[in-house]
């Protein structure tokens, strides 16, 4: 890729309408979308209904996309002729006169089943997966790199629901008891080179406020490879944290035929480390070598593999890495899943920086519905699968080298004062190229 010069850049961006771009990526990866929006099981009552529901999600995907926090901003933001023409030509709206307010929209999310969105993720990922350009990111030529790891999205310091995580800690300043309740999520995330997509979610949340013992990781992560095995035929390799390396998940892999590869901390399991560590002292006779693997460490009834590799980092000194896998390890094989496992966490953490601190604001309540936030949620994950391919794939953004802000106002601009003819919406089926390189 050629980096342009400044006038080069600026007679490309004069010409460029960023969000009719982003919708052509829509088209070539998604193309029946606006179709499925509007299919979605409609909750309302059908005599009052004046927008249709492609348009209400559509809203919230332009939201995330122009990365605008509030949804009072998206309501202010977008309420200009040129967006109202603009979004009323894309989804094929002739007569759209006013734009849906945010009330509306959320009264609309608050009742939508999840379900309906889910589903949409899964149709987007399918499709995805049926192109043949992604087929070179599998580990070991046949498994996907899907990465399982849970995050904070909403905190209270007063009840919000009936569902809420509850934890409870001392005021250090008052010594007072006192009670946070919380909403977490489990994510798979599919890993296809250096994007990463969210293709499930499940919500960490207690079935009532009385239950005995509270909602975690572990207990959803059961619930989420259920979703998995049902929405996906295709073979994931599962990666994850420590927390992951128990008997339980071991078996739930093995039963789904999934391949596992977790980091693995000492004492998590403790026969399993003295093993390793009784085997390592015994044979590792190069010490100058970086990486150590044992196969086959008997577990209950099963064998398991660990992997450990030392490594210098520039920062923070030299890093240990212990993974442990049913991958059988090989000498040609060591140093790739050292990569698998270690770069996997690197894209992970930026995932949920992203969705948080730079563009989406996944901790943002846009509504205090329990239903419709979770609703906002998974239109955020489908937003930024969306923006990832375009950001990834474009080659007009790749040499213009901007950051994902700068990206999100040259949309917001686009949609609010560049208007898209009917010309150009016959130029949309045609097909584009892509490249992920
Ligand atoms: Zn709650």
């Amino acid at each position: 890729m050629n980096v342009v010069s400044r006038k080069e850049k600026r007679e490309h961006e004069k010409d460029t309408n960023y969000f009719f771009e982003l919708m052509k990526i829509k088209n070539h990866f998604m193309k029946d979308l606006d179709v499925r929006f509007k299919n979605v099981k409609d909750p309302r009552h059908q005599s009052y209904i004046t927008y249709d529901c492609d348009i209400l999600l559509f809203m919230i995907i332009l939201k995330n996309v122009c990365n605008l926090k509030s949804m009072r901003s998206m309501t202010n933001h977008f309420n200009k002729e040129e967006c109202i023409d603009n979004v009323g030509k894309i989804l094929g709206l002739e007569t759209l006169e006013e734009l849906p307010h945010y009330d509306t929209i959320n009264d609309f999310l608050s009742e939508l089943d999840p379900k309906e969105l889910e589903d949409i993720r899964t149709y987007i990922i399918k499709e995805l997966l049926k192109k043949s350009c992604f087929d070179r990111y599998r580990i070991n030529g046949k498994y996907w790199g899907v990465i399982v790891d849970g995050t904070g999205l909403f905190s209270f310091d007063h009840k919000h629901c009936d569902h809420c995580l509850r934890r409870e800690y001392t005021d250090k300043e008052t010594g007072e008891k006192k009670t946070v309740y919380m909403h977490h999520v489990l994510e798979a995330k599919l890993v296809i080179g250096d994007m990463v997509l969210s293709i499930a979610s499940e919500f960490i949340e207690n079935e009532s406020e009385d239950v005995s013992k509270q909602d975690c990781e572990l207990k959803a992560f059961y619930r989420l490879a259920e979703k998995l095995k049902d929405s996906y035929k295709r073979l994931p390799s599962v990666l994850g944290d420590s927390l992951y390396a128990c008997e339980g998940v071991f078996n739930q892999c093995n039963e789904f035929k999934w391949k596992y590869m977790f980091r693995f901390k000492e004492g998590r399991i403790k026969s399993i480390s003295k093993e390793f560590q009784k085997i390592k002292e015994l044979e590792q006779d190069d010490t100058s070598s970086d990486i150590f693997w044992v196969n086959e460490i008997s577990y209950n009834q099963r064998k398991v593999n660990v992997l450990e590799c030392t490594m210098e980092e520039t920062e923070k000194g030299v890093m240990k890495f212990t993974f442990i896998t049913d991958f059988n390890i090989t000498k040609r094989n060591a140093k790739n899943l050292v990569g698998v496992g270690r770069s996997r966490w690197k894209i992970e953490n930026q995932g949920f920086n992203r969705q948080k601190n730079i563009r989406y604001h996944i901790e943002h309540a846009s509504s205090h519905n329990y239903v419709a936030m979770k609703n906002h949620y998974l239109l955020a994950q489908i937003a930024d699968i969306l923006m990832l391919l375009y950001e990834k794939g474009c080659r007009m953004l790749k040499s213009f080298q901007k950051t994902a802000k700068e990206i999100s106002s040259n949309l917001l601009e686009a949609i609010r004062t560049r208007r898209i003819t009917d010309e150009d919406i016959t130029t949309l089926v045609k097909p584009i190229q892509v490249r992920f390189t």
